[in-house]
């Protein structure tokens, strides 16, 4: 029995580790790197809790060393999705009706647990299977998973105490219901954090959850599922089923109890999803919540009057930490033509001074794309940016795929605004530059706008008050999350709730009640305690 009105820890973020040299966090994370890159880990599916393997795997390779193999993963198929739905349906219930806070309690200590000491085996995880240095899969896999394991609770009971307006003759209450079947969490390779949020944020909200992580960060998701048994979460209330993509959507779309999907990754998948839950509408039970955050065409625009020595290295790193493979990543600049000398001279410098290599080498600013495809993808935009006369390569420009999938930082200066590389998500170290002409800074502005169908992220180096409130305006609607004079990327739970519009999702901001209330669907109850008798009103007689 619980007589209390229980209160949750309050919104808070963790602290970043820097991992410098001869501290005790470097120590502990080099001897977790040293004992997954000696051990061959091998991944099972986690259906209702039950470990199953399949005898089907592939297996998982560094993105920056191909020739360390770190595990195998056994992929999901039909069976396994049986069983998965089965269990769910079965705890569905119990888990729906657990009181809210003790569904809370296990993802705040799995967030405990994390920064205890589980971080490293995350960060360790991620760097080897996902080729981050220490830095980046310290704020992604440590903090920002944290952060959502310990603010979404405080996010629910914000939800949860939002009441309507009750008289002393009827009391009215709302209560927030998870939805009536389960929901399906796809996952990108690029965000561990993200793929901790997308099955654990309808999770904690009371759903039961089928998560399809990616092919190219299972090692690291597998910590995630071991940790979500570590912090006590019920068996077959989030079930892990790495497979293949379109099979396992197949099967789980045309359940006649699948009730949303909470998807993170390109637009074209976005898409083929959407349309597969439309064709399927009559069969189910309930309309689908369908929520998407995808692709990006990220910008960074520089005054003329802005500081450039602090737009510079922002650039920098906006534009190639994490070798670009950040949905928030800076991939097009727009420099004025006025300073346009003095920014490039000094951005190519710059850019030339980025070590690449293995995440080991802490001396290394950028290290390896995820995977042969996008290897293939982003070299094809770059040799294709070498034969276009509207574009030339003003910076790096090598790739290199003897040891692992490397792809030197490179700019591109277009001539045109609309160049191709200007207008497609290339999610890979390539930022191209326009030079716009300062003389009208209002049309530059329309450009910046119009040029991409995507709205993700965007940042504004400039100096005076007027010209910032101009620049928010005039791209009120080319970002969901804007910056000013600062970088495009490393949006903070809670602090930056993160998602955008158009062509990049339905911008349902992770790391914000407003993700959250997607997974409930609200039931209002009115109790009336004084009856009426008789039908007749008085103004009858
Ligand atoms: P992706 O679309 O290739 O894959 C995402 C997920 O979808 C993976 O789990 C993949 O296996 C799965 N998938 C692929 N085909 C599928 C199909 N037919 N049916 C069901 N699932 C399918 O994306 P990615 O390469 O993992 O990530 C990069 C993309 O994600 C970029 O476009 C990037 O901008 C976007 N992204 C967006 C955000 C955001 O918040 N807006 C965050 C991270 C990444």
């Amino acid at each position: 029995m619980n007589n209390g009105i229980v209160s949750v820890p309050g919104r808070q973020n963790a602290a970043v580790q820097e991992y410098s040299a001869g501290s005790a966090g470097r120590i502990r994370l080099e001897a977790e790197l040293d004992r997954m890159s000696a051990q061959l880990v091998e991944i099972p599916v986690i259906a209702g809790g039950r470990r199953i393997f399949t005898g089907r795997t592939r297996e998982i390779r560094a993105p920056h060393d191909k020739s360390l193999l770190l595990g195998v993963y056994h992929e999901a198929g039909p069976a396994e999705l049986q069983v998965a739905l089965e269990s769910s349906r079965q705890v569905a219930r119990e888990w729906a009706q657990l009181p809210w806070e003790e569904r809370a309690a296990v993802f705040l200590k799995a967030g405990a647990l994390i920064s205890d000491g589980y971080r490293y085996r995350l960060n360790a995880a991620t760097m080897l299977g996902q080729s981050k240095n220490s830095l980046q899969a310290e704020i992604d896999s440590a903090c920002e998973t944290a952060d959502f394991f310990t603010n979404n609770p405080a996010f629910a009971a914000a939800i949860y105490a939002r009441q309507s307006a009750s008289t002393s003759k009827e009391w009215n209450r709302l209560e927030y219901r998870p939805l009536e079947g389960f929901v399906y969490a796809v996952t990108p390779f690029n965000f561990t954090a993200i793929a901790a949020n997308l099955p654990t944020a309808p999770a904690l909200m009371g759903n039961v959850v089928m998560w399809k992580p990616a092919s190219s960060s299972v090692l690291s998701n597998w910590y995630l599922a071991e940790l979500y048994r570590l912090a006590g979460l019920p068996d077959g209330v989030i079930n892990f089923l790495p497979g293949r993509a379109g099979e396992i959507s197949d099967t789980l779309l045309s359940q006649h109890d699948f009730a949303g999907l909470h998807f993170t990754g390109s637009t074209a998948v976005f898409n083929s999803l959407w349309r597969g839950i439309g064709e399927r509408l009559e069969n189910y039970r309930t309309y689908p919540r369908i929520v998407g955050e995808t692709g990006g065409k990220d910008f960074i625009f520089i005054h003329p009057d802005a500081d450039f020595d602090s737009a510079i290295p922002l650039v920098i790193r906006g534009a190639f930490e994490y070798q670009g493979q950040k949905c928030s990543a800076a991939s097009r600049l727009y420099v004025p033509k006025s300073a346009a000398k003095e920014i490039l001279d000094r951005l190519v410098a710059e850019t030339g001074r980025l070590k690449m290599g293995s995440p080991r080498d802490y001396g290394n600013f950028v290290n390896a794309v995820i995977d042969k495809a996008a290897f293939a993808n982003i070299t094809g935009y770059i040799e294709a940016a070498r034969l276009d006369s509207e574009c030339s390569i003003i910076a790096g420009g090598t790739c290199d795929d003897s040891l692992g999938w490397f792809i030197e930082p490179t700019i591109i200066l277009a001539s045109q605004p609309k160049a191709r590389p200007m207008v497609e998500e290339i999610f890979g170290p390539v930022l191209t530059v326009y030079v716009y002409d300062d003389k009208d800074i209002d049309a530059a502005y329309r450009l910046v706008d119009e040029t991409s169908p995507y709205a993700l992220t965007g940042a504004v180096f400039a100096r005076e008050r007027v010209d910032i409130v101009k620049a928010i305006s005039a791209l009120s609607n080319a970002a969901g999350n804007l910056y000013i004079n600062d970088k495009p990327t490393g949006a903070v739970v809670g602090r930056q709730p993160f998602g955008g519009a158009r062509a990049s999702g339905t911008n349902d901001k992770a790391g914000s009640e407003l993700n959250l209330l997607r997974w409930v669907s609200a039931r209002n109850i009115k109790e009336n305690f004084l009856p009426q008798a008789g039908w007749e009103y008085d103004y009858m007689s």
